[in-house]
């Protein structure tokens, strides 16, 4: 008998699945989507009882599990609150595409905004070293927009309006 182990053969099956289906965005997400597409405006609704802004914005308070039909728009400015550098990017699990790296996730805060509701999308930035906390920056809308959360490319900093 040998002690010799044989090298096991790893076998890959590489496929793309390709499941054709559309989802309703519902009334409340959907209408964030539509004034992103439409109007460039950013909607965040606000809860009747503890007043806190959601965005993007549910039916229902996540905190006081009440309907929430009272809506705001914010202003596409606001200040950094936290980020992400990432530089080991995984595959987008919607396109399969990966990202190129390094690229900043952010967590803004728009202005206006009551209670914790920080917006989270990219921050584009030739120079990832100008990344810190308390950046203000604003919304970049994309040129084309179809109702889809890339209808804003991603936050962009206001250059000399630190706060
Ligand atoms: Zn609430």
């Amino acid at each position: 008998m040998s002690n010799e182990k044989k090298e096991q053969e790893l076998i890959v099956s590489r496929q793309t699945l390709s499941i054709p289906q559309r989802f309703s965005t519902g009334p409340v997400m959907g209408r964030f989507l539509q004034e992103l597409r439409d109007n460039k405006r950013i909607m965040a609704n606000k809860c009747p009882k503890c007043g806190r802004h959601q965005l993007p914005p549910r039916e229902v308070c996540a905190l006081c599990n009440v309907e929430v039909t009272e809506w705001d728009e914010l202003p596409p400015v606001g200040t950094v609150r936290d980020y992400d550098i990432i530089f080991y990017a995984s595959p987008d699990p919607l396109s399969g595409e990966t990202r190129e790296v390094p690229y900043v996730e952010c967590w803004v805060d728009l202005d206006g905004t009551q209670g914790d509701a920080p917006f989270w999308h990219l921050l584009n930035v030739d120079d990832i070293s100008k990344v810190k906390r308390g950046l203000r920056v604003r919304v970049k809308f994309a040129e084309e927009r179809h109702g889809t959360t890339e209808d804003i490319e991603g936050f962009e900093i206001i250059e000399g309006a630190e706060s």
